[in-house]
């Protein structure tokens, strides 16, 4: 009798995440490398994904205050010397004294960062920021016009409190598309709105740059600046299919990336099914013959898509295995009549690579509609996640 936990689990591996820094360090470089770590590590694990990231790469962007926080507990329980660490997100100004006292950057996105400066001449701290300008995305960061408003002018006399450190922006449009015009567009707004900060805001020209994702910094050179911010990559995905392709031309080749997550799946229990039978809520499948069935521990509670039903499949053995009936909220149903020889509890591979045959995060996206960015970060925070070398 097995004493591991009938439940799924997912594993990351070492090797496939240095490979993915390694492939950064060699196609963006001068630039400094930054991985981003926002969506529990975009659904990867934070604590898990420190323990690959930490010391590998140069930076650390998160979204939330209280990711900075636990990747500073981190440290402290690992007796890690300080990393890098920027908070890309929203901050009120009570984040940013939190903050400061923990030597974390953050980024000042808007006119209503100024409510940090008092706050931060009261509890006598210092905090490094990185000015965010919105060149074209419509999310955050200072517009142009903006800018000429004197929205950021308040950086010229908090420099007490404030040091500017970094200038930053972020694509709209570099996944969508090969041709990467609007991203150049983009570019000149930031040298622009760069220009604007110097000449108002008493900000220094040779701040740090940065602007590139994951697949800017694949596949247009000039956007790689001072840093790039590596979310999905690093984790070994192409943001797309059409930054795949224009790696391959941009590049020359393509690089390696490799995916660092798998999901596994135990059976609760493998049976015969006679034909006839009906599988799952709704009764919507029904075997045609005879069925040798596993049950998965696994379902849309964990992050396995509903909207996979009927199309997915798992690998058992090196073998497809159809996911038959509907996803349900802790459960799948899998075909495994083919797969294994007996009865005996079988190991499904959800996510990743058994013998020949492989499933992808763009697969499980693809059967669920939506993109893999979404599916991966709903995979359950309380999902077992084990490093593996
Ligand atoms: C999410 C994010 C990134 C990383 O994007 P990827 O496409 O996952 O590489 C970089 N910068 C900002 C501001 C982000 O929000």
């Amino acid at each position: 009798m097995s004493t591991s936990p009938v439940a799924s689990w997912l594993e990351l591996s070492e090797r496939a995440y240095a490979t993915n820094v390694a492939t950064f360090r060699a196609v963006a470089g001068p630039a400094r490398v930054g991985a981003v770590l926002k969506g529990n590590a975009y659904g990867h694990g934070l604590q898990e994904t420190l323990s690959l990231a930490h010391g590998r790469v140069d930076v650390l962007y998160v979204i939330t205050p209280a990711e900075a926080v636990a990747i500073r507990a981190w440290e402290g329980q690992h007796h890690r010397p300080r990393s890098e660490v920027l908070v890309i997100g929203a901050v009120s100004a009570s984040d940013c004294v939190e903050l400061a006292r923990l030597h974390v950057s953050v980024v000042a996105a808007d006119r209503g960062f100024a409510d940090a400066v008092p706050a931060l001449r009261a509890a006598g701290l210092k905090l490094d920021v990185h000015v965010h300008l919105d060149t074209g995305l419509g999310r955050e960061g200072f517009t142009r016009a903006g800018l000429e408003a004197g929205e950021a002018d308040f950086f010229a006399s908090a420099k007490d409190v404030v040091t500017v450190k970094g200038a930053l922006s972020h694509f709209a449009n570099t996944e969508d598309v090969t041709e990467q015009d609007y991203a150049r567009t983009q570019l000149n707004n930031f040298e622009a709105g760069v220009k604007v900060l110097q000449a108002r805001a008493g900000v220094e020209a040779d701040v740090e740059r940065h602007f590139a994702a994951s697949a800017a910094a694949l596949v247009l050179p000039p956007s790689r600046l001072d840093v790039v911010r590596v979310g999905i990559s690093m984790y070994g995905l192409w943001p797309s299919a059409e930054t795949r392709l224009s790696a391959r031309v941009v590049l020359g080749a393509l690089p390696a990336l490799e995916p660092v997550l798998s999901w596994k799946a135990p059976s609760q229990v493998v049976k015969w099914l006679p034909a006839g039978s009906y599988v799952g809520y709704g009764c919507t499948y029904r075997c045609a013959s005879e069925t040798r069935v596993a049950v998965l521990p696994v379902g849309y509670w964990d992050g396995y898509p509903r909207l996979a039903s009927g199309k997915a499949h798992v690998l058992v053995n090196g073998r497809r295995c159809a996911v038959i009936g509907r996803v349900m909220m802790n459960h799948l149903i899998v075909d495994v009549t083919h797969a294994t020889k007996d009865d005996q509890p079988v190991v499904a591979t959800l996510l990743g690579r058994d013998g020949e045959e492989q499933v992808s995060m763009e697969t499980i996206a693809g059967w669920a509609q939506t993109i893999h960015y979404e599916t991966m970060t709903r995979l359950g925070p309380h999902l077992r996640r084990v490093v593996v070398p």
